[in-house]
């Protein structure tokens, strides 16, 4: 029979407890029972199917999506004197590790989900006994999970030839939808989902609409001292922003994908090692660093879902002490994400719109973001937390359903192919030659906007944008979309958040 659990963890490990879920977790397993454990970054997965594969006889098969992160849990793995092994294209001691496998001499052996399928390979697992398989990053396996990999669904057959070996899937984001799915499609039972709470109370949100992105995070860094990450959605972003924010005396370095191999592991060893580094990344980075000390996480642009900010957003603040998180957005951002759900395959879309629109939910919401954040993982959270921005200094809310309509009807009536510069002057008449050119001041709207109200057009327009009732074109022209009419027609009520002063002159959008 297998070893008791707290001695290993002490043993093994030298933890002196449990943290949150993981007993349950393990106790689950070591009982025998298919499981998915949902736990957010940091709140220690890894130790979930470590333990039972050190406390269990047989090998634990760890179905990993990424070889750079398996071979950071192998590094991991070894330092605590667990016998472990990945088995990937890019081994060179594939041959040592199979017999390594077929001698019994693993506690894990990690793969790639493609490999499942290989016939080759499953009369291997046949070849030793197995204790249990580990399938991370399980929401891989839904479509509606935020990062579908096809080769997941590979695994089930594998894991049915197999029926006496449990199941862990694990995984740190899946929505109430996508967690069904996983289940379902892992054959896990509905008792089997043991969640931990999502909450990271030392985590102050704050999240305001781009106007100068640099000037914006140059505050950021002023006010913010240790060490940081600021997000940038493109990797020729990361170089302007890291050049930028580097002349101003603080230490920057970029990390992205396009730059030398050798650079990226000097620039992370670096961050890791530093008390007040600055990386300006894309991001892939964050993924596999254990440094708990990170004091901020700044997006300079929209991240791709709910679950990918809150993962961005949780590598701040490991260590329990206060920490921050901005979100600098523009409707350019939710124009180019909404234009890119037309390229996924068709039945991916819905998914895909759907998770957009909890983002824009998250960013115009006049209420706490953290109760946004925890609700979209299924949690009840109280009304407001006191450590977000909306809750420290509530914003003012407009009823913006006039404006809204105005504005609507201003791009129908003007063909529906000017930016939003152009509908400004219409709405506010003004007296441009443009305006008069296309004969626009001889339009009912010419002139229907005055006063406060012209204030409000642009953030009207970035808040229809982000939910999708104003599209832009490639061109920059904006359309009429989803719940437009509606609005038109008076049926919704449009509310928003009115912005600081300050930002009321600033070009919408405008980045770096
Ligand atoms: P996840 O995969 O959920 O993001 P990890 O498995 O990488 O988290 O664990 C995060 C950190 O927490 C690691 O440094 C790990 O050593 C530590 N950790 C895990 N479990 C415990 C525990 N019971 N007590 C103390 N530290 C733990
Ligand atoms: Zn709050």
């Amino acid at each position: 029979m297998s070893a008791d659990p707290i001695s290993v963890l002490r043993a093994t490990f030298g933890f002196s407890g449990f943290r949150g879920v993981q007993e349950q977790v393990v106790e689950r397993v070591l009982s025998g029972r298919n499981t998915l454990a949902v736990m957010p970054t940091g709140a220690g997965k890894s130790l979930t199917y470590q333990l039972p594969a050190v406390a269990m006889p047989g090998t634990c098969l760890v179905i990993s999506p990424l070889i750079a992160l398996m071979h950071d849990q192998l590094r991991a793995a070894e330092a605590v004197g667990i016998r472990a092994a990945t088995l990937t294209s890019v081994d060179d001691n594939r041959e040592e590790t199979v017999a390594r496998y077929r001698r019994g001499e693993l506690d894990l052996l990690y793969v790639a989900p493609e490999r499942a399928s290989s016939e080759g390979f499953r009369n291997l697992l046949r070849a030793a006994p197995l204790s249990l398989f580990a399938i991370d990053e399980a929401h891989c396996v839904s479509e509606w999970g935020h990062d579908f990999r096809p080769d997941y669904r590979l695994l089930r057959p594998m894991l049915d030839m197999f029926p006496d070996v449990p199941r862990l899937a694990l995984t740190a984001t899946a929505d109430a939808h996508t967690r069904a799915d996983i289940l379902e499609q892992l054959g896990i039972p509905q008792d089997g989902l043991i969640v931990a709470g999502f909450d990271r109370p030392n985590i102050r949100y704050h999240i305001a609409p781009r106007d100068s992105v640099t000037r914006q995070v140059e505050a950021v860094l002023a006010e913010q001292p240790g060490p940081g990450i600021v997000y940038a959605p493109t990797r020729a972003g990361v170089e302007r922003l890291a050049e930028k924010l580097g002349a101003k005396g603080r230490p920057v370095l970029p990390y992205h994908a396009g730059l030398d191999p050798e650079v990226r592991r000097r620039n992370q060893a670096a961050f890791v090692a530093s008390e007040e580094m600055v990386v300006v990344a894309t991001v892939a980075f964050g993924m596999g660093i254990d440094k708990p000390d990170v004091r901020f996480v700044v997006h300079a642009g929209l991240p791709k879902s709910i679950e990918g900010y809150y993962q961005e957003t949780g590598r701040a603040g490991r260590d329990g002490d206060p920490a921050v998180a901005h979100l600098f957005w523009g409707a350019d951002d939710f124009a180019r994400a909404r234009s890119r759900i037309g390229e996924v395959e068709a039945h991916r879309q819905q998914g895909e719109r759907t998770r957009l629109d909890a983002l824009a939910g998250l960013v115009e919401t006049a209420g706490c973001r953290r109760a946004v954040l925890l609700r979209h993982f299924g949690e009840d959270p109280p009304e407001t937390c006191g450590n977000c921005d909306n809750c420290l200094s509530p914003p003012k809310v407009a009823d913006a359903t006039q404006v809204a309509r105005k504005l609507l009807s201003a791009v129908y009536r003007t063909g529906q192919s000017y930016g939003i510069g152009h509908i400004e002057k219409v709405l506010t008449g003004a007296n441009d030659d443009r305006v008069t050119e296309r004969r626009h001041d001889q339009l009912s709207v010419y002139g229907i906007v005055g006063g406060e109200e012209a204030a409000l057009i642009r953030p009207v327009s970035r808040a229809l944008q982000a939910r999708g009732s104003l599209i832009a074109t490639e061109h920059g022209g904006l359309k009429l979309a989803g719940d437009a009419r509606e609005i038109l027609k008076g049926e919704a009520r449009i509310e928003i958040v009115v912005p600081p002063k300050r930002e009321r002159r600033r070009r919408d959008g405008a980045s770096a």
